[in-house]
């Protein structure tokens, strides 16, 4: 047979023109988003005074199975995808391996990563819906680049409520978001009445992605014409991101190639749900078995130690409750550098999926991912971010499996986006100062002190 490329690329007219929406293959559906005050399912109208509507109807869709991206968002993929799937025929020399590795890399545009598959969507829901803006929250950054730069394609104001110890270790971020128009503003602030009440109760404190959720969602209740979106989480980013498993399966098909194993790293589920969405359905419609592999980190371990229950999506508390693997809104994770994996819950689609036994979860530690990380660089010269070198590090660690076992196993993984951006986090590895934390079971009950009590 044909020697399989270093790089699989896809054809214009190979690029999928659907999304795949994983839960209309789900005989148990994820469980429904309730009020936090009622209890009762959070339905269409509910939602609209936060929500852009069409994304709305996106997150509550448990039956389509593909929704046709609208050409306008299939035109600015062509910019930057496909995404390459590429053979790391280098990392299986040096590791000496029989497995064979390929892994999907996102990390090919400005925003460094896959969150913009999403962004655009949900730009573009905005401005058909006729829009002036939207407000967002961001940890690291990426999510906030990347929802700038869908926002200046489509012409929409941006606000962005930045965690303000990442404003200010991170101004580069700050400065890339800004040349896209975006207006950043650091968290907790004095623009709102919740950044009031918290920096009147803590005024040192550095900010927290919960609370620059909440900030975000109170500027757009109060501004004429803007709605508030998330970059992860939520079965409506899962389905956008669909588009990374889609053009991977066809890419493997094209050369006759079945995984084994797909591994993929988790923070709010996105990449990973979108990655083995088109997998995971042949699963569950019992056409063909994979193993799924979800690597989070060890200091935020929400599916390897969480509980799977009814729980707020924030810290203030402004959020419907979704049903998922959590930490509890109260835990506050140990600062890491992969602040994309930060976040104390899991998304429901992948946290129904993993309490029924379709996919495995593995924690590892940070200086492991570290490790991981620059072993990679160093043979197939890409900078990985730290969130994805999560999934470098099970990959490897299943290539090495392979190596004892003799077996030929076929693994892919997500390279969700470059690290150029967590250059201070590489400079602590290299100095040896970089330690590793993982919560005691006290810690972690603190968080599951602060689930709320629903009977569901
Ligand atoms: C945000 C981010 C993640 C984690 O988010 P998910 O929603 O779990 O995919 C992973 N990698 C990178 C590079 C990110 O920016």
């Amino acid at each position: 047979m044909e020697k399989i490329p270093y790089k699989i690329y896809l054809s214009e007219n190979e690029l999928p023109k659907y999304w795949y929406n994983v839960r209309a293959d789900m005989k148990e559906k994820p469980a429904p988003l309730l009020n936090s005050q009622t209890l009762e399912k959070m339905g269409y109208e509910d939602l609209r005074p936060v929500f852009c509507d069409e994304l709305i109807k996106q997150e509550l869709d448990d039956d389509t199975r593909y929704i046709e991206i609208p050409q306008e968002i299939r035109d600015f993929y062509k910019m930057y995808r496909p995404a390459p799937l590429i053979r790391a025929y280098c990392l299986e020399k040096k590791l000496n391996t029989p497995a064979k590795i390929y892994y999907k890399f996102e990390g090919n545009n400005t925003s460094g990563s896959h969150k913009l598959n999403s962004a655009i969507a949900q730009a573009y829901y905005a401005k058909k819906q006729g829009l002036v803006g939207v407000t967002t929250e961001t940890g690291a950054g990426q999510w906030g680049t990347a929802l700038s730069m869908a926002c200046s394609y489509f012409g929409l104001d941006c606000k962005v409520f930045m965690v303000k110890v990442s404003y200010e270790q991170k101004p580069f971020r700050r400065e890339v978001m800004r040349t896209y128009g975006a207006s950043v503003t650091p968290s907790p602030s004095t623009t709102t009445e919740v950044g009031k009440k918290i920096l009147a109760e803590f005024p040192r404190t550095g900010g927290s992605l919960g609370c620059a959720i909440s900030e975000a969602i109170e500027k757009a209740g109060e501004l004429e014409g803007y709605r508030y979106v998330l970059g992860s989480v939520l079965n409506q980013v899962l389905l956008h991101q669909s588009i990374i498993g889609l053009e991977t399966k066809t890419a493997l098909d094209k050369y006759g190639i079945v995984p084994d194993i797909i591994i993929g790293c988790a923070g709010g589920g996105s990449n990973l749900g979108g990655l083995i969405s088109p997998f995971m359905g042949e699963k569950l419609r019992g056409e063909k078995d994979y193993r799924f592999i979800a690597v989070e980190p060890a200091s935020c371990p929400s599916l390897t130690r969480g509980k799977y229950a009814y729980d707020f999506c924030d810290t203030g508390k402004v959020t419907p409750l979704a049903k998922m693997y959590t930490l509890g809104n109260g835990f506050i994770p140990a600062s890491s550098h992969a602040g994309g994996l930060r976040y104390h819950g899991m998304n429901s689609v992948l946290s129904e999926l993993y309490d029924k036994g379709y996919m495995e979860a593995r924690s590892v530690t940070q200086t492991e991912v570290f490790e991981a990380a620059e072993y990679f660089a160093r043979c197939e010269g890409i900078l990985p971010a730290p969130e994805s070198s999560h999934a470098i590090r099970v990959a490897i660690d299943e290539a090495i499996k392979c190596k004892e076992t003799g077996e030929e196993k076929t693994i892919v993984f997500g390279l969700t986006g470059t690290g150029y951006f967590d250059m201070v986090a590489y400079g602590k590895y290299n100095d040896g100062l970089m330690g590793d934390y993982i919560p005691t079971e006290e810690d972690l009950q603190k968080g599951f002190n602060s689930l709320p009590k629903v009977n569901k």
